[in-house]
């Protein structure tokens, strides 16, 4: 399945290729306040369709997830980061994904919060 998504404004736009079976929302202080549904995906699996110099960068804590927002709108589409093993993964917020209904989701919460 391929989904398109955006941030509000539409700087930031891409493509994400693959089944989204589950979803994360986590308790943690960075996910709660920003309402994040997440959903894991291979980074190669995620195609950029607008300019990567367009997206600014948060990080906090370790600076390992490179958290992606749009500057203008404020949306945060997606952060990129490593699995343990070294390989490039993508978090995708589903609610910036355009056709996915989120009460039609399997919703896993996480206890970030604890971690
Ligand atoms: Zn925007």
């Amino acid at each position: 399945m391929n989904y398109q998504g955006s941030c509000h404004c539409g700087r930031i736009a891409f493509e994400v290729e693959g089944q989204i079976d589950e979803v994360m929302e986590c308790n943690c202080s960075h996910c709660s306040k920003k309402g994040f549904l997440l959903w894991f995906s291979p980074r190669d699996q995620v195609a950029l369709k607008s300019p990567e110099a367009d997206m600014a960068t948060y990080t906090f804590n370790k600076h390992e997830i490179k958290h992606q927002f749009c500057p203008d709108c404020g949306c945060q589409p997606f952060g990129f980061g490593q699995m343990p093993d070294g390989s490039p993964i993508a978090a995708i917020n589903v609610r910036c994904l355009e056709g996915v209904e989120p009460t039609e989701l399997t919703i896993k919460q996480v206890d970030g919060r604890s971690f």
